[in-house]
């Protein structure tokens, strides 16, 4: 397994302390990995400083054509890079390749995508051109749950718009992050896109690097509010992908069968480690019965193990402090009433296992509702009037994501108009486009990545005020 960091595009040992990267699924050490020092990561900085001279300069054609030969690398490399993600994450095999597969086919939109020059015409009689100019060095920090996918969420909008970029992964889940930059490193030139490894000092070097011109980080709020304070100094820009506590409503008329499976999937996509996986229910209480016992023989049928076994259909929670954490949640909602619905499941004794479980009995003031879970556990709460749960919902400090499912679209699209979250999906949860703009309102983040509005991010706007 490659340990090594990806500065100017040499592969070099990290000289900092070492870190264990662990495999969720049986806790066995995959392997130590060695930290870069804080000169590494200013070197990495240096070095981006340095090709961006020359990057800012690539034709587009040329880096569209160079991101169409790294989604075809990608996809030669899809089992390695898979298996990467499985050992690491401990997502089922079939999901880590979705997950190499979606990355691939990601990168290949972006070089559908246009930056825009906006002509405006003065009242004054002379023209005035807008252009989007690059920032320079962006700062990637991304996290272990969709670990591949999200680094390039995070690297390919920069690189299309003309930045180097130094990404550091989650501690938890560096390996297939590593493999990315490798490909990445193949066809672009020497520190355009390099990869710091580490724990505890290396995030707020980059962050706090007075030569980074924006900081793009996907994780907790709380990280997420330091990065943000400490970018006041310099300036810095900073877009934030944070956490979310996406609702779903079940109106009377959904279509039931339908409903359960897209909750199901949506609620426990990833095992519920997505940020905006579905995650408090409410369903009307004259469906509740029904939609409960479906959701619940869902649940009961999945095949817990390693994600290397194929017969397994939901992996382990990606790491202990996250399994504390859901365990917690789920023994504070039952000592507060909480009634688990789904069948008690044997799970593997090594590893860090929890059943998908749904709670019923529950309402807001429970942690598992007004929290974010982030793992495999639903609150599910009955309702009868639905104005009343959108005004209680939207008191939520997150806005990231929410749902309404329902037959009748017009008065789905009228209650998603009073719902307070960057997206609302109408009968679906969590399939993001990369066309759309994605991000939250609230404690949920800071601009709208994703489509065009994405790529601006990284941008500055330049007008060009042009006098005959
Ligand atoms: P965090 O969200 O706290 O992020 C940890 C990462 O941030 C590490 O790479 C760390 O690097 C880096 N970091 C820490 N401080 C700074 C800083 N000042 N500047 C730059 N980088 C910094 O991750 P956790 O794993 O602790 O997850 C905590 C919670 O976050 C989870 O329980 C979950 O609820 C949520 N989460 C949300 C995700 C999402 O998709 N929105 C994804 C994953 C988790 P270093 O070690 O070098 O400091």
């Amino acid at each position: 397994m490659n340990t090594n960091l990806i500065i100017n595009g040499e592969q070099i040992q990290g000289v900092a302390a070492t870190f264990a990267v662990i495999n969720p699924a049986d806790e066995s050490v995959l392997v130590e990995v060695p930290s870069a020092s804080v000169e590494q990561v200013n070197q990495a900085i240096e070095t981006a400083t340095v090709a961006f001279k020359t990057w800012k300069n690539t034709e587009d054609s040329e880096i569209n054509s160079t991101f169409l030969k790294i989604a075809a690398d990608i996809r030669a490399a899809k089992d390695e890079i898979a298996e990467l993600i499985t050992l690491e994450q401990g997502k089922t095999l079939a999901m880590a390749q979705f997950e190499v597969e979606a990355g691939a086919s990601w990168i290949e939109y972006l070089t559908s995508l246009e930056i825009p020059v906006d002509t405006i015409a003065d009242p004054s009689g002379k023209t005035i051109k807008v252009y989007n100019r690059p920032l320079g060095v962006v700062a990637s920090i991304t996290p272990w749950n969709w670990p591949f996918m999200i680094a390039i969420w995070h690297i390919f909008p920069a690189l299309k718009t003309k930045n180097c970029v130094v990404n550091k992964p989650s501690e938890f889940t560096p390996l297939s992050t590593i493999k990315l930059v490798e490909i990445i490193n193949r066809h672009v030139a020497q520190g355009v896109c390099s990869v710091v490894l580490g724990t505890g000092e290396v995030g707020a070097t980059l962050s706090g690097h007075p030569d980074v011109a924006k900081v793009t980080f996907t994780g907790s709020t709380r990280t997420g509010q330091r990065i943000l304070s400490s970018s006041v100094d310099s300036l810095k820009s900073v877009v934030l992908e944070l956490g979310g506590n996406d609702v779903g409503i079940v109106l009377e008329d959904a279509d039931l069968d339908r409903t359960a499976q897209g909750i199901f999937g949506s609620a426990f996509l990833n095992v519920g480690q997505t940020c905006a996986a579905l995650k408090r229910l409410y369903v009307h209480e004259s469906i509740y019965d029904e939609l409960t016992e479906k959701l619940a023989n869902i649940a009961n049928s999945q095949v817990l193990g390693s994600g290397l076994d194929p017969e397994v259909t939901f992996g382990p929670i990606q790491n202990k402090i996250q399994y504390n954490k859901v365990k917690g949640l789920i023994a504070d909602a039952v000592a507060q009433g909480g009634k688990i619905i789904t069948a008690e499941k044997n799970v593997p004794e090594k590893g860090y296992f929890v059943a998908p479980t749904l709670i019923t009995n529950v309402e807001q003031g429970v942690a598992l509702v007004d929290e974010e879970q982030f793992g495999p556990v639903l609150p599910i709460v009955k309702y009868s009037d639905v104005a009343q749960v959108i005004e209680q919902t939207n008191q939520s400090e997150f806005g990231l994501g929410g749902s309404v499912w329902t037959t009748d679209i017009a008065r789905g699209e009228k209650i998603a108009s009073q719902m307070e979250t960057g997206t609302v999906w109408i009968n679906s949860h969590s399939d993001l486009s990369p066309a759309a703009p994605f991000g939250g309102w609230k404690s949920s983040g800071l601009g709208f990545s994703f489509g065009l509005d994405g790529l601006l991010l990284f941008t500055h706007k330049q007008a060009i005020h042009i006098s005959q």
